[in-house]
C-alpha cells in the first residue's frame, strides 16, 4: 500500500537522481522524511531511458547470486532479500506499470523505458520531493553534525545524505565518477572502477572481414592462459572485436585482468551443438564435397555460416586457393574442425566507459554497515546504486541491485529499518 508523508523527522539529501537515487528520495519520503533529490541533469532518470535498448528490462525473476559479481559479495544476499525482486514488481505495479515477462526478463508492458522513469517522476512529485534538477553537486562534507551538498551559488544542508551518483559508465547520462570523489572525501576507498558489460577490442586482423557478422557461439575467457569465464549466445563481429551480450557478460573479467596487466584471449566455438567429430563428419560427406566441384573454396561450408566467418575459417585453418571436393585433405578439414571449435582472439582491451552499460569496481560493500546501506565510518551518510562495488550480469540485474540498494538507502536516511 503507498504511504503517503507523514510528520516530517529528518531532511533527507539524495545526491544523483538515477535508479537508485529515485527510488531512494521516494522511501525516504514515504517514511515521513523531507527529501531534496539533487541532479545535475535537467531531469532525473536520463539513464533509465537508455536501458534495454530503450525498452528497461528492470528486473530479472531468477535471481541467483551469481549474476551479481563483487570483490566482497557477502552483503549482496542480504541486500537483495531485504528488497526482493518480488517487492521490486510490486513496487512498480503499484505506480502502475503492467509488467511484460519475457522468459524471466521483466519490462514495462508499454516497451518504453519512459514509463519507468515516469511512474517514479510522478511518484517523486506526489511526495513533495524537492527536485532540485540541472544541479550539479560540486563537494559534499560533513560539519556540526549536518550534512552539506555544495552546488554552484547554493548550498543543501540535510541529517543525512544518500550517495546516489552512478559510476562512470555511460557519461552520456551524467555518469561523470563524482561519486568516487565524494565518497572518498569522507574517508572511503574505492575498487578502481573499470568499463563493463561492453564490447573488447581484438587485435586480429580479421575482424574487418568479420565486421557486422553475427553468429551464436559458446564464448570462452582465458585470463593469464586459464579459463576465467563460460558464456553463450549472439556474438557481433565488429572492426574493432567482439561485441554482443555474452561477449559483454565476460568483459567485467578481461576489463579487469587487462588493468592489472594480465593477458586475456577469447576461443569461440562457433558450432556449439555439435562435437568436433561430428562436424568432421558433415565435411567429409560426398555431397558436401560435390558443391566445391567448380566455385569457391567457402562452399565446404555453405549453409553452416555467414560466408564472411567461413573466409575466416579458411584462412585461419592455412586453406587457400579454389578446391575441387576431392582436393581436400583430412588434416585440411582436421584444421578446419579446429577452427570452428577454438576461433581464437588476443584481447587487447575493453571498450571505454562511453560504450560501457555499467562499471565493476566501487565502493566496497564491507565499508557499510549492513543492509542499512549506512556508512559504517561516518554516521547518516547512506551510499546506493552502481557507485559501491557491485555489477550484474545483462538481464535486469544492474537495475534491481539500484531498486534494492536505493530502496534501503532512503528508508534507513529516514529512519526507518528493515
Ligand atoms: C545503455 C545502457 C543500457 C542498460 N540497460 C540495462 C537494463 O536493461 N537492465 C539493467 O538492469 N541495467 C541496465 N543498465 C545499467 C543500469 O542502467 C545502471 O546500472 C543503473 O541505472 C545505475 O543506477 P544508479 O542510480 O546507480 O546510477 P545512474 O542511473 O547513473 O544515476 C546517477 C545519477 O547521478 C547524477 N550525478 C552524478 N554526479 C552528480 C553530481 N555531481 N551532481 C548531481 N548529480 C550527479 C547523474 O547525472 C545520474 O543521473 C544499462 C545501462 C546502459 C548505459
Amino acid at each position: 500500500m503507498r504511504t503517503g508523508t507523514q510528520k516530517h523527522s529528518k531532511n533527507v539529501l539524495v545526491v544523483g537522481g538515477g535508479a537508485s537515487g529515485l527510488i531512494a528520495a521516494i522511501a525516504a519520503a514515504r517514511q515521513g522524511a523531507k527529501v531534496t533529490l539533487i541532479e545535475k541533469n535537467r531531469q532525473a532518470g536520463k539513464k533509465l531511458l537508455m536501458t534495454g535498448n530503450g525498452r528497461c528490462n528492470f528486473t530479472n525473476k531468477n535471481q541467483e547470486l551469481r549474476y551479481y559479481r563483487s570483490s566482497n559479495p557477502e552483503l549482496i544476499g542480504p541486500v537483495l532479500e531485504a528488497f526482493p525482486m518480488e517487492e521490486t514488481v510490486a513496487f512498480f505495479e503499484e505506480l502502475g506499470i503492467l509488467v511484460k515477462d519475457r522468459g524471466g526478463y521483466l519490462y514495462p508492458n508499454s516497451g518504453q523505458a519512459a514509463s519507468i522513469a515516469g511512474v517514479l517522476r510522478l511518484e517523486v512529485q506526489r511526495l513533495s520531493i524537492k527536485e532540485a534538477y540541472n544541479t550539479e553537486v560540486l563537494a559534499v562534507g560533513k560539519q556540526k553534525g549536518y550534512f552539506q551538498a555544495e552546488c554552484e551559488g547554493w548550498t543543501y544542508e540535510g541529517d543525512a545524505l544518500v550517495l546516489a551518483c552512478g559510476s562512470k559508465a555511460a557519461p552520456a547520462a551524467g555518469a561523470s565518477g563524482d561519486g568516487y570523489r565524494f565518497a572518498r572525501s569522507f574517508g572511503h576507498t574505492v575498487v578502481r572502477p573499470l568499463p563493463a558489460l561492453t564490447g573488447l577490442y581484438a587485435s586480429e586482423k580479421d575482424c574487418k572481414t568479420l565486421a557486422g557478422v553475427r553468429t551464436d557461439a559458446r564464448v570462452t575467457l582465458l585470463t593469464d592462459g586459464k579459463v576465467c569465464a563460460v558464456e553463450e549466445g549472439e556474438v557481433q563481429f565488429a572492426s574493432y572485436g567482439l561485441s554482443g551480450i555474452p561477449v559483454f557478460q565476460i568483459s567485467r573479467f578481461a576489463s579487469r585482468t587487462l588493468d592489472e596487466g594480465g593477458t586475456c584471449e577469447v576461443r569461440l566455438d562457433v558450432c556449439p551443438a555439435l562435437t568436433g567429430q561430428k562436424l568432421l563428419q558433415i565435411l567429409s560427406e560426398e555431397n558436401r564435397r560435390k558443391h566445391t566441384d567448380m566455385r569457391k573454396n567457402t562452399d565446404i561450408l555453405l549453409g553452416m555460416f555467414p560466408e564472411k566467418l567461413s573466409q575466416v575459417l579458411l584462412g585461419r585453418a592455412g586453406i587457400s586457393g579454389k578446391k575441387k571436393g576431392q582436393e581436400w585433405t583430412r588434416e585440411e578439414l582436421e584444421r578446419l574442425v579446429g577452427q570452428m571449435k577454438e576461433l581464437t582472439f588476443q584481447i587487447t582491451g575493453s571498450r571505454g566507459y562511453e560504450q560501457a552499460q555499467v562499471c565493476t569496481g566501487g565502493v566496497p560493500l564491507k565499508e557499510l554497515k549492513g543492509i542499512s546501506m549506512e556508512s559504517a565510518a561516518i554516521p547518516g551518510l547512506y551510499l546506493a546504486g552502481e557507485l559501491l562495488d557491485v555489477d550484474g550480469a545483462c538481464g535486469g540485474y544492474n537495475l534491481q541491485w539500484a531498486w534494492s540498494s536505493g530502496y534501503l538507502a532512503g528508508i534507513h536516511a529516514a529512519g526507518g529499518s528493515r
